[in-house]
């Protein structure tokens, strides 16, 4: 389980999150839905420490830290171990081939050896339709492909949370559909998605659990039929925006 509680952050004048609390249960896909600018990515990036809260806590299964003070390297790396990232413009190494993009996180935290690494690379690039593209660099691939690529990059270090940052905006209809496949397929084999999209049919779909962040706070938390179902003023607001 993965949890952040009452967590809070301001830059500078503009209160972006305020005591905003959220459980994220494992073996399901929760989707974060919010207008442009509500705190979506902060609060994903709260779950990597990308970002750091101002006060809260996060807890990821027995790993916890809490915000405020200073934490030590030995604690951020106790909680960043859990979870992956993947981005909305893919961040691949560029001077790197693709086989070296997925293969080097693994080495560098010391989970792997390069040989396991490598073998481990060939799997996961399989699993996204990629493993006939080892050696190719980054700017050789479509949009879709490099965001496959990071995709496999995330599995390789076995994380228990993914966290998905509108991983399909920046892509056009039908690259995106093939890296939504890829997600669907990893959301049916019961792993840990946290994904934050203004892709409604995917929410609709795929979800087991709809959060909604407006104004700073977390708006709604239920299930995607009770969310689509809601008579709240904003998220009706919000669905004949973004839906
Ligand atoms: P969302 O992902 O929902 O669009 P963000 O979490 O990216 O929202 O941003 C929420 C608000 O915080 C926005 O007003 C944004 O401009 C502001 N913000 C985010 N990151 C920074 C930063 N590093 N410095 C200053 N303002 C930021
Ligand atoms: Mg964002």
């Amino acid at each position: 389980m993965l949890e952040l509680k009452n967590v809070s952050k301001a830059f500078g004048d503009n209160q972006v999150l305020q005591d905003a609390s959220l459980t994220v249960r494992d073996g399901e896909t929760t989707v974060i839905l919010g207008p442009s600018g509500s705190g979506k990515s902060t609060l994903l990036r709260f779950m990597n420490l990308l970002e750091f809260p101002e006060t809260g806590s996060l807890s990821i299964n027995d790993d916890a830290v809490t915000f405020g003070g200073r934490l030590t390297d030995a604690q951020i790396r106790s909680v960043r171990k859990h979870s992956a990232m993947v981005f909305q413009g893919y961040n691949l190494f560029p001077n790197q081939t693709v086989v070296d993009n997925v293969s080097l996180p693994p080495v560098l935290n010391g989970k792997l050896s390069k040989a396991q690494a490598r073998e481990r690379a060939q799997e996961v690039l399989d699993r996204v339709g990629m493993g006939d593209r080892l050696d190719e660099y980054p700017d050789n691939l479509s949009g879709g492909q490099q965001q496959r690529v990071a995709i496999a990059r995330a599995l390789a270090v076995d994380p228990d949370y993914l966290l998905f940052d509108e991983p399909t905006s920046a892509l056009d209809p039908e690259l995106a559909a093939d890296v939504t496949r890829v997600m669907v397929d990893l959301a049916s084999e019961g792993r840990s998605l946290v994904v934050v999209t203004h892709n409604i049919e995917f929410a609709r779909q795929v979800a087991k659990r709809v959060i909604f962040l407006a104004d700073g706070s977390v708006g709604f938390d239920g299930t995607p039929e009770e969310f689509f179902a809601s008579d709240s003023e904003r998220i009706q607001r919000y669905l004949s925006t973004y839906g």
